[in-house]
C-alpha cells in the first residue's frame, strides 16, 4: 500500500472518489481503499434515477424548498440552502466538463431532465436507468490518470487509528485527540496493518444491509458509522432510514430496485385487485408522493390484505419502457415480466440512510483529522427524510469540499510528530462461518420486524434489549477469532443497528421516515 498518504480515504464511491480526485489536485498524495474486491461495487454503481443538476425551471430557492419539504422540516436550512446554491453546477463543471460522464439528451442536445418524487420540476440528469454507473465510470477514469490517486482494492477499514488511544507515545494520551488512520484488514490474506494519514475521510456509504429487505450490495453494513460510534464520535438522525417502496418482488432477483422514476413516467401501484390504491393514501401526490409515505402505503396495503407484495402497472407510462429504462425492463424480463404489457410484483425494502456521523459539509466532524462525507456522513441536509436524486449530489458536493479544503488541513497538520502505534494481535482461532450468518441473520430479521417501515414502543424495546444481548456475544466471538471482512461486516452491522434502534427507540414522535404506530 502506498506508504504515508496526506489523505486516507476509505470508500470508492461517489464521496470517496470525488474527494480523491479534488485532493489531488491539491497536489496531496491520496490512497482510496475499498473493502470489496471491485472499486465499482457501491450504492453509488448502482443508483438508477441520477442525480439533481442545472435545469432551466429550477432554481436555488426552489430547490431548498423542496429538499426541506421531503425531509418535514427537520433539515439543516443553512446546508440545504448551501448545497442547494453550489451543488447542481459541480454536476456540469465536475462530472460533465472534467469526468466526461455522459448524461442523457433530448433531440435539441440538451439535458433530457427526470422527474422523481416531490420535486417541483424536472431538474434529474440521468443515462437511462444506469445513471449510478456512468458516474461511478466518469470519475473512477478520472481518478485513475491522476498519479497521485492510489487505489486498493480488498482492503478493508476495521478501526480507526486515534493518537490518544493507539499511539506509543504515553505523552500523546494527554494531547488533543485526533484520528491518525485505521487498522486495514487485508480481505485475501486476513493480515491487519495500521495506514497512518494526517487526514481520514470516512467515505463509507450507508447500512441498508442492516435489514433483511435491501436495496443496497453487500458492501453497506454501516462500518463506517460503527467505527465512529466506537471512535466516540456523534451519530445522529439515525432513525431516520428510508425505505424505498419498490423493489422486484421476486426469489431470484430480491430487492432489485424499481426507480421512482418509472413513476415519475406515468407507473401507478396498484393492489392485486387492480385498486389504484394510492388515491386513498395521498389523494394530492398518489404515487409520486414522498418516499416513506408510499412505502407505509404499502406496507399498511400488503398488511391488511394478508398478501406478500402489490403491483406496480406501467404498461401505460409516456415513454417505451425498453429505451428509458433498459436496466430495470432487462431484470423484469428476466424474471418472467414484460413490463411492457403486465404489472411487475414489488415490495419495499430499505434504501437510504438518513442518519449518520454528524459532519459539516466540507466533511469535517468533531474528531480533528477525520472527516465523514457521502452516506455515511450526517450534514443535515435530508432531515427525516431524502428528496429523491440529492444523495448523489450531496456525495458529490461533500466530497468536493473535502478536497478543496484538504491542503489546508494537511497544512495545519504537517509540523505535528510522528505518530507510531502497536501492530495489531489477531487470535489463531478462524471465525465459525455459521456463528457469522445466524448472528447477521438475527440482526436484519429483528430489524425488519421490529425497527421497519412501520414501529411501535413496544418493539423497539424488544429490539434493543435482544441487540444488546447479541452485541455482547459478538463481541466476545470477535475478540476470540482471527478477523475476517464477514465478522468485521457483522459486528459493525450489529452495532449499527442498536445505534438505529436506540435512536428510534428515545424519539417518540414520529416524522418523516421514522414512523411510529403506537
Ligand atoms: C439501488 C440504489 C439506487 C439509488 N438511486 C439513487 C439515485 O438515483 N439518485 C441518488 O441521488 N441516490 C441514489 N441512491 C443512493 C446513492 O446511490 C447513495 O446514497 C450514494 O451512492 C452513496 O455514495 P457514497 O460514496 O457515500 O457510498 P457508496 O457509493 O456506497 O460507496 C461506499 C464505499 O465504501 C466502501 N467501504 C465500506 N466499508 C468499508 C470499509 N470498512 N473499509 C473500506 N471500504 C469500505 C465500499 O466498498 C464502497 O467502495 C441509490 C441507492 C441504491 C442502493
Amino acid at each position: 500500500m502506498k506508504a504515508d498518504p496526506d489523505v486516507l480515504i476509505l470508500g470508492s464511491g461517489i464521496a470517496g472518489l470525488s474527494a480523491a480526485i479534488t485532493a489531488a489536485e491539491q497536489g496531496l498524495e491520496v490512497l482510496v481503499l475499498t473493502k470489496a474486491s471491485s472499486f465499482g461495487d457501491t450504492n453509488t454503481a448502482l443508483a438508477q434515477g441520477g442525480i439533481v443538476g442545472p435545469a432551466p425551471e429550477d432554481s436555488a430557492p426552489l430547490l431548498a424548498q423542496d429538499i426541506l419539504s421531503a425531509g418535514a422540516g427537520l433539515g439543516y436550512q443553512r446546508a440545504v440552502e448551501e448545497l442547494s446554491q453550489k451543488g447542481p453546477e459541480l454536476v456540469q463543471s465536475v462530472l460533465i466538463d472534467q469526468c466526461r460522464v455522459r448524461f442523457a439528451l433530448d433531440e435539441s442536445g440538451h439535458p433530457d431532465l427526470a422527474q422523481e418524487g416531490a420535486h417541483s420540476v424536472r431538474r434529474i440528469h440521468h443515462w437511462m436507468d444506469r445513471s449510478g454507473q456512468a458516474i461511478h465510470d466518469g470519475l473512477m477514469a478520472r481518478a485513475l490518470k491522476l498519479p497521485r490517486v492510489h487505489m486498493e482494492a480488498g482492503k478493508m477499514a476495521v478501526d480507526l487509528l486515534t493518537s490518544c488511544h493507539h499511539s506509543t507515545d504515553e505523552q500523546d494520551r494527554y494531547r488533543e485527540n485526533r484520528a491518525i488512520g485505521a487498522y486495514v484488514l487485508d480481505v485475501e490474506s486476513g493480515e491487519v496493518e495500521p495506514v497512518l494519514a494526517p487526514l481520514t475521510v470516512l467515505a463509507t456509504g450507508g447500512a441498508g444491509q442492516v435489514f433483511r429487505h435491501s436495496s443496497n450490495p453487500a458492501v453497506a453494513t454501516g462500518d463506517g458509522i460503527a467505527m465512529a460510534y466506537r471512535a466516540g464520535l456523534s451519530i445522529i438522525n439515525a432513525e431516520y432510514v428510508q425505505f424505498h417502496p419498490t423493489t422486484l418482488y421476486h426469489r431470484d432477483f430480491p430487492n432489485f430496485l424499481i426507480s421512482e422514476a418509472v413513476r415519475g413516467e406515468g407507473a401507478i401501484l396498484v393492489n392485486r385487485d387492480g385498486e389504484a390504491f394510492m388515491d386513498r393514501y395521498h389523494p394530492k401526490l398518489k404515487d409520486l408522493a414522498p418516499r416513506d409515505e408510499v412505502s407505509r402505503a404499502i406496507y399498511q396495503e400488503m398488511e391488511k390484505r394478508g398478501d406478500s407484495h402489490v403491483l406496480l402497472d406501467a404498461t401505460r407510462m409516456h415513454v417505451d419502457p425498453f429505451k428509458r429504462f433498459p436496466a430495470i425492463s432487462d431484470t423484469c424480463r428476466r424474471a418472467g415480466v414484460d413490463m411492457s404489457s403486465e404489472p411487475i410484483p414489488v415490495v419495499p425494502a430499505a434504501h437510504y440512510f438518513c442518519g449518520g456521523v454528524k459532519a459539516s459539509l466540507d466533511g469535517s466532524t468533531s474528531l480533528p483529522g477525520l472527516y465523514a462525507i457521502g452516506e455515511t456522513a450526517c450534514t443535515g441536509v435530508h432531515g427525516a427524510n431524502r428528496l429523491a436524486s440529492v444523495s448523489l449530489l450531496e456525495g458529490l458536493y461533500t466530497g468536493v469540499r473535502f478536497g478543496q479544503e484538504a491542503s489546508g488541513y494537511r497544512e495545519k497538520v504537517r509540523q505535528s510528530h510522528r505518530y507510531a502505534v502497536p501492530d495489531w494481535v489477531s487470535p489463531e482461532i478462524e471465525s465459525d462461518p455459521a456463528h457469522i450468518h445466524n448472528d447477521l441473520s438475527s440482526v436484519q430479521g429483528l430489524m425488519w420486524n421490529y425497527v421497519g417501515i412501520s414501529r411501535t414502543r413496544r418493539r423497539l424495546q424488544r429490539a434493543l434489549a435482544d441487540l444488546n444481548y447479541l452485541n455482547h456475544r459478538i463481541d466476545r466471538f470477535y475478540r476470540e477469532a482471527r478477523p475476517s471482512r464477514a465478522l468485521v461486516e457483522m459486528r459493525n452491522a450489529a452495532l449499527t443497528a442498536s445505534v438505529i434502534a436506540r435512536s428510534a427507540s428515545t424519539n417518540g414522535r414520529s416524522k418523516g421516515c421514522h414512523y411510529l404506530s403506537s
